[in-house]
């Protein structure tokens, strides 16, 4: 049998404890019993001692002066006296021992010849069977021997005190009870610690509110070693969200590169198809066509062309964003430039495209930063306004910037879009109206190039509704780029 799985750790201490005290307790009475007996029968040794000398003093007057002095004593004190020749054969016995009979084999008679007296505690007597204390001393050629009745008064004064006994047992009864308050104090300690132990082995999520340690050192330890674990636990819990986040971000990574170039292929087989189709009618009908057919062929092939070297810019500037940003350069480059050389690119477009621009931003607005991607931002948005908004006029505002942040709105005043493409047009190849936008050049990358080079220049961009009509668009952009 296991005693460590059937009893507990607490009911183990306890107990031996008591075993050890209760062991201590009943040895160190039983060495004081006995030896109080042994003095008390010392005691009584010498009280008789004191007869066998006035015995043998009478013996040396002669040998009937003895046997008077016993016969007298006896009867007066109820004492049995014996006296033997120095072999031990009864020479004279008050209790009527034959004389002649051999008392050599006697323990008293036996130490009295070695060491001159001796004595036994308890005895039957052969002649009468009753019990006797023996007491003998030997002196020139006699041996005397003094016996007392063995009966109840000797035996209760030979006995140790019992006052002992009960002190012993009391302190044994007040230890055990503080034992017992001890080692339920001691045991919970470590009943609640091995409680833990096994549940944290399981996997199962201990109950550290119900942990309540006693105020000691054991307490303390075990709370240190809760401490700990609850400290270890929460590391492995952040380390395990940290690579949880890590994959997840990887797999999100893998997922868009793999729609990156699902689109990619698609994007890029309309304009090849298209020019593939124009050369090959050309090609075949070469004879056929006339000089303006031929260059109508041309001017659409070379449409496409410019769609296939834009999609490919685009592309590009994608990859560079997502896959290298590390990469990219940063220098220190002032905004106030970039929307200085933006909007005078706005006389490139076609006079009945141009917008009016509006411009209220601060003098200067120096920046850590990227400065084609910084120019990419302004441009795509002042295209798009131009191409998809039908309004009339851009505003480019800067807003009160804080230590490390700049904040900018480009807006116009054009039809604007529905809320639900709000977030929406900021995903790759996301087009509200598909065959406009590719009619006027569109990739579907513009916004999404926007959006990752405010990412890269550590900021933040939303799409909303202007206040009096049209789109607007807010973004923040990190003065320190790391
Ligand atoms: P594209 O490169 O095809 O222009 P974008 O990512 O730049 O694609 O824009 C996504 C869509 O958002 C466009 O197809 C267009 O419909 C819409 N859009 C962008 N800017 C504006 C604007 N200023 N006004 C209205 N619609 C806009």
């Amino acid at each position: 049998m296991d005693l460590r799985r059937t009893f507990n750790y607490k009911t183990r201490v306890f107990s031996l404890i008591m075993v050890f005290t209760w062991l201590v307790a009943f040895v160190t009475f039983g060495i004081y019993y006995f030896r109080e007996q042994e003095v008390k029968a010392q005691i009584l040794d010498s009280q008789l001692q004191i007869y066998n000398s006035h015995l043998l003093n009478a013996l040396k007057k002669g040998e009937s002066y003895g046997v008077e002095y016993a016969i007298n004593q006896n009867a007066n004190d109820s004492i049995r006296f014996t006296i033997l020749n120095d072999s031990g054969i009864v020479i004279f016995d008050t209790h009527g021992v034959a004389l002649g009979t051999n008392h050599s084999d006697r323990r008293e008679v036996i130490e009295a010849q070695k060491h001159g007296h001796g004595f036994t505690l308890r005895r039957q007597s052969s002649s009468d069977n009753n019990n006797y204390f023996y007491s003998a001393q030997k002196s020139g050629k006699y041996i005397v021997r003094t016996a007392k009745a063995y009966n109840t008064p000797l035996i209760n004064s030979l006995q140790g005190e019992m006052a002992y006994l009960w002190t012993i047992l009391v302190i044994s009864i007040m230890f055990s009870i503080l034992a017992f308050f001890a080692s339920r104090r001691f045991g919970g300690n470590i009943n609640r610690l091995r409680d833990f132990a096994i549940k944290a082995e399981r996997g199962e999520d201990p109950d550290f509110d119900e942990m309540q340690f006693a105020n000691d050192e054991l307490g303390e330890i075990s709370s240190n070693i809760i401490r700990l674990y609850k400290a270890r636990q929460k590391a492995a819990s952040q380390r395990d969200k940290y690579y949880q986040n890590l994959i997840e971000e990887e797999q999100e990574k893998n997922r868009l590169k793999h729609q990156l170039t699902n689109n990619i292929n698609h994007e890029l087989k309309t304009p090849v198809h298209a020019i593939q189709g124009c050369l090959e009618t050309v090609m075949s009908n070469c004879d056929k066509l006339t000089k303006e057919q031929i260059l109508d062929f041309a001017e659409k092939s070379y449409e496409q062309i410019k769609r296939l070297c834009a999609l490919l810019n685009d592309i590009s500037a994608i990859t560079r964003l997502t896959d290298a940003p590390q990469q990219i350069k940063v220098e220190p480059v002032d905004m106030v430039d970039i929307i200085d050389e933006v909007c005078n690119e706005m006389s490139l477009y076609p006079e009945s495209q141009q917008m009016r621009l509006n411009i209220d931003i601060a003098e200067s607005m120096p920046i850590e930063g990227n400065y084609s991607l910084l120019k990419s931002i302004f441009s795509n948005l002042i295209s798009n306004s131009v191409t998809y908004s039908g309004g009339r006029d851009i505003f480019i505002t800067s807003l009160d910037e804080t230590d490390d942040k700049y904040t900018i709105v480009v807006s116009d005043n054009g039809i604007g879009i529905d809320e639900i493409h709000y977030d929406k047009i900021f995903e790759r190849f996301y087009r509200i109206d598909n065959g406009r936008s590719r009619r006027n050049g569109g990739t579907g990358l513009g916004l999404s190039i926007v959006k990752n080079s405010v990412i890269f220049h550590g900021g933040t961009i939303v799409a909303r509704q202007r206040k009096g009509g049209g789109l607007e668009f807010v973004f923040t952009l990190s003065k320190q780029n790391n």
